[in-house]
């Protein structure tokens, strides 16, 4: 078993053609190859120097998915994805203050001095070099049962609605090292290349044999699916397959993420987890585990998608990983990590690098005695400020290293001077408007008054600084249909007073004194307004609304309040009433699969963009609350929301009386009350070598360096990519700082600073070694987002494609021990990769179906853009939950199993969420015992979740109050029946089978890829 003295394989060839041509499903005839995330060059894998060994990591996981087909000569697409930042204009200094004079003493808190930290906590992640890592779970025994027959000419595996029909890359065994051949039959034929037509791939889709709706569902596997009588999988085609049947790969045989994700948490779960070693991989974003900062940011605040970053540009582009990292400045902590210190360096303001503006942090190296410090970003050396000045110890350390959190920790905050305030003016606190579509379906259906009833109880939850009495926040509010109202509620007043406005071209606000108040003081005026509004409309008849002048009203109040804040916007109706930014239907199904399908997404131009810049630079979120009963223009409407740092709400067919309701309030509570910075404007410094080239998310840009949003709550995260432009240095590896301005909830301007050190390397398999899936998929998701708004959807998808397969077959070359090449070799740290990946080309927004609504399509993609970590990875691979078995007794949720088909049982329950959408699924042979003690009724009928006095309802109630819990969004849930037509909502969040609107299942996406790493090698 020994790999030692492998020297490289034999040459491998420039990259084959054809390798985007899945068969018109990620793409279609494409004229060349397209690599790199939207646009690189193509990448040829260079023969290495004759005679040096490379460096060998064995992997973990070893694959052989049958005989790959003959390389398909295709085109690849000539188009590259255009990377278009916001918007590009030379960089304003981000609060550049000069670095005065030496003033009085700091006042940092005093740091607690750290318990002995834990020895080295081991490199999270894959297993060490040479290890062989851990076996893929279980291939059944030689002869056990779990492969399905194949007859020649078997089922074809309907992928995206364009791929012709059976493409069964009939697979054969699995092997892992370990255990090294089950099935030798299976082992044998995987010797016997298949060969595939050529005719189909790339063609104009269609044509018998074309993946139809029916055949979505239980997809390949099922045993009915095989034997005779089965579609002919090519066209033309199948008599090209070589060889006797088949075997079809078991299921359990394939990287399962439910394993990978137990493991992890079996690992390193309830450990504590110390951010001392540079380059030092987190455990997942699932597994349950405590930070204790040492030095750098926690993974909460940073991860990354690989921890140590390849030397050289030219091994960064040959291996196609990119380097990111996903930034969530004010992820919640749970209650027993330590919350960020606040460190004051006086009037001066915090001491910073001369050259490269760097805040103090533990990679400044002091020198000269403690009376310099050498930059560790850009090398410069600065004097120390006399009132900063301390002893170095015998290691070199300052003697206050412990108690300075600036000098020991990677995240903290400093006080801001004024230098760091719009005009050099101190800050106000933030307000709160509130803005009420009071056309006449609202009024109508209730919601109007629901509103109005849950903001009398709300607004005392106003966020606070911790330990404040009240909220500094002021509050606001306005209703609107044709026309706006504002109300001035001045606690003076006995009655509250309403302000009309109808000129929508020229908005203005009509009154200042009373518009924004505090809410305790304005008490009653208030609770007397919110009960009057549902009545003064309850006869209206106006069903037009207008959008954008109430977005600018709430602007404009804003700016007259000289204060940042966030507008609640609860708006119905595509905007049509005559007015600035009225939109028109323009959704059209017949541009779905064509290349104007991206105009879809676009927002419309002109005032709505204005509109995102004049919110940003007043620091004004807006958070949009849209309850539509038809189109809406999602993609416009939600555009100011996803650049302001704001959250959008969908409730479609929403009814006040049903769950609806407790959905809706559960997310406005969330909203208001969830910890949140504003004016906020964001820099990611780097050591040199590298630097930050793009950033995705709900934010904006006015130059290339500077993200600013007009506000950043807890939920919301910024993927933030890195290029070379140099060598980095193993020695001193790649430094990141994150520094956010922003104003806290009561007005203070603050810099809240996040610190990450990684590790870099020339060897490509410390790259492979270190990286992080969740991470990556981030990346990837965002990326493919955005670049579907100037790319056809094939093309987004051809290349995520590509990029799955080149940084495989990298892996391979360059990593891997020989094997034959039959053998699929994932990396460890990857090896569930390409599910998300696949699973990604099969959300909504990415399919490309008519059967989707546009504007949920529009939503979702809008959504993601602002995601972390923790939500990709939840949406992108759900949590399914077997209830049938559940230990009523046991606190720990029972173990999720795969999301597919397979694992649901006739007689099971099971609960099924994504961070989105939650369902709970019931077997049509669920036993009588369980429905009744779930839902009290015998007959299933129609049936909700009641409040039930038993064990098992008790459980699984405070399961789903748990899980909503978690969640930055509330989830309706939706009990779903076996074979109900409302079954196929939930299956289609089983992303291992193979698409309900299109889209490959895990294993024929596992046989396509293997075969684009095959042709990548040959
Ligand atoms: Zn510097």
């Amino acid at each position: 078993m020994s790999q030692q003295g492998y020297v490289a394989t034999p040459p491998y060839s420039q990259a084959q053609s054809g390798m985007g041509g899945y068969p018109a499903g990620f793409g279609s005839a494409p004229s060349q190859p397209l690599y790199g995330h939207y646009g690189g060059q193509p990448q040829s894998f260079p023969v290495p120097p004759t005679g040096v060994a490379l460096k060998v990591v064995r992997p973990s996981l070893v694959i052989a998915v049958g005989p790959p087909p003959a390389p398909i000569s295709q085109a690849l697409p000539t188009s590259h994805l255009a990377q278009q930042p916001f918007h590009s204009a030379p960089p304003p200094a981000m609060g550049h203050p000069p670095l005065g004079s030496p003033c009085t003493g700091p006042q940092s808190h005093r740091m607690p001095s750290p318990q002995s930290p834990p020895a080295g906590q081991p490199m999270g992640g894959p297993p060490s070099m040479g290890g062989m890592g851990r076996p893929y779970p279980g291939p059944p025994p030689p002869g056990a049962g779990g492969f399905q027959q194949f007859g020649p000419g078997a089922e074809g595996q309907p992928g995206y609605p364009q791929q012709p029909q059976g493409t069964v890359v009939t697979m054969c065994a699995l092997i892992s090292r370990d255990c090294p051949v089950f099935l030798p039959n299976a082992g044998r034929q995987s010797l016997t290349p298949v060969l595939f037509g050529t005719g189909q791939f790339g063609g104009q889709m269609a044509g018998p044999g074309m993946a139809g709706p029916g055949m979505a569902g239980p997809g390949m596997a099922g045993p009915g699916m095989a034997g005779p009588g089965m579609a002919g999988p090519f066209q033309g085609g199948a008599a090209q397959m070589a060889g006797p049947p088949q075997k079809k790969l078991d299921p359990d045989s394939i990287p399962s993420t439910t394993q990978v994700i137990e493991d992890d948490q079996a690992k390193r779960g309830g450990q504590v987890y110390a951010t001392n070693v540079r380059g030092q991989v987190p455990p997942l974003v699932t597994t349950n585990f405590t930070v204790q900062d040492q030095g750098n940011a926690s993974p909460r605040y940073m991860r990354c998608t690989t921890y140590s970053f390849p030397c050289t540009a030219d091994l960064a582009k040959q291996c196609q990983v990119p380097l990111a990292t996903i930034i969530k400045p004010f992820a919640t902590v749970p209650k027993n990590e330590t919350p960020l210190y606040v460190v004051n360096h006086g009037e001066a303001g915090p001491i910073r690098c001369n050259r490269c503006k760097a805040y103090m942090c533990p990679y400044m190296q002091f020198i000269d005695g403690g009376r310099r410090f050498q930059c560790g970003f850009c090398s410069c050396v600065n004097e120390v400020p006399a009132f900063y000045f301390q002893h170095l110890d015998h290691m070199g350390r300052r003697v206050d290293f412990y108690e300075r959190p600036e000098l020991s920790l990677g995240s903290y905050e400093f006080v801001a001077t004024l230098d760091y305030c719009k005009n050099n003016k101190s800050a106000s606190p933030p307000a709160y408007i509130f803005m009420i579509d009071v056309s006449y379906a609202n009024v109508k259906s209730g919601l109007v008054r629901l509103i109005c009833e849950e903001l009398k109880t709300l607004l005392d939850n106003l966020p606070r600084e911790e330990g404040a009495e009240s909220s500094t926040v002021k509050v606001g509010f306005v209703t609107y249909n044709k026309i706006l109202h504002f109300y001035n509620v001045k606690s003076a007043l006995a009655q509250p007073q309403m302000m009309v406005v109808s000129d929508m071209a020229e908005m203005f606000v009509p009154l200042l004194d009373g518009f924004l108040v505090n809410f305790q003081e304005s008490c009653s005026v208030i609770n007397n307004l919110l009960d009057q509004i549902p009545d003064m409309f309850a006869d209206t008849n106006e069903s037009e609304t207008v959008f954008a002048p109430v977005i600018q009203a709430g602007v404009e109040a804003l700016k007259a309040a000289e204060c940042s804040g966030k507008l609640f916007i609860f708006h119905s109706s595509i905007p049509t009433a005559e007015a600035p930014g009225k939109l028109k239907n323009r959704d059209d199904k017949k541009l779905i699969n064509t290349e104007k399908e991206k105009t879809l997404f676009q927002p419309q131009k002109g005032l709505y963009e204005q509109l995102s810049k004049d919110c940003v630079a007043q620091g004004c979120s807006v958070d949009l609350f849209l309850f539509p009963s038809q189109y809406v223009d999602m993609a416009t409407m939600g555009d100011v929301s996803t650049h302001t740092g704001g959250t959008v709400h969908k409730y479609s067919n929403f009814q006040v009386q049903t769950l609806d309701g407790e959905h809706f309030l559960s997310d406005l509570r969330k909203d208001v009350r969830k910890a949140i910075g504003f004016d906020a404007i964001m820099r990611v410094r780097t050591s040199t070598g590298f630097r930050a080239t793009d950033f995705f998310g709900a934010v904006h840009m006015n130059n290339t360096t500077d993200v600013e949003m007009a506000a950043v709550d807890c939920d919301k995260a910024v993927t933030v990519e890195f290029k070379h432009d140099d060598t980095l240095s193993e020695e001193t590896g790649a430094l990141m700082q994150c520094a956010l301005l922003y104003t806290t909830i009561s007005g203070q301007r603050r810099l809240r600073i996040h610190n990450l050190s990684l590790n870099c390397s020339s060897q490509l398999s410390e790259l492979y070694k270190s990286c992080e899936t969740d991470a990556l998929i981030n990346f990837f998701a965002k990326s493919a987002y955005r670049a579907m708004l100037n790319q056809p959807l094939k093309t987004v998808r051809e290349i995520l494609v590509n990029q799955t397969a080149h940084m495989l077959a990298c892996y391979r070359k360059n990593c891997a021990s020989p094997s034959a090449a039959s053998q699929l070799i994932l990396p460890d740290a990857m090896k569930v990769f390409p599910i998300y990946m696949n699973s990604l080309m099969k959300t909504g927004p990415l399919v490309g179906s008519a059967e989707l609504s546009t504007d949920d399509r529009a939503h979702q993609r809008l959504s993601v853009m602002a995601m972390g970590v923790e939500e990709t990875q939840l949406l992108l691979y759900p949590r399914l939950v077997p209830l049938h078995n559940m230990d009523v007794a046991s606190d720990v949720l029972p173990a999720p199993v795969r999301c597919s088909e397979e694992r649901l049982t006739d007689a099971g329950m099971f609960l099924l969420e994504n961070g989105h959408s939650l369902f709970l699924w019931l077997g049509q042979a669920c036993t009588p015992e369980l429905v009744q003690s779930i839902f009290n009724v015998p007959s299933l009928a129609h049936i909700s979740l009641p409040v039930l006095d038993n064990p098992q309802s008790k459980k699984l109630r405070s399961m789903i109050e748990a899980l909503l819990d978690q969640r930055p969004k509330s989830m309706k849930l939706l009990i779903v029946r076996q074979k109900d037509r409302s079954e196929m909502l939930f299956r289609q969040h089983l992303v291992e089978d193979k698409g309900l609107h299109g889209g490959a299942s895990y294993m024929d996406f596992l046989c396509y890829v293997h075969r684009e790493i095959r042709n990548l090698l040959t």
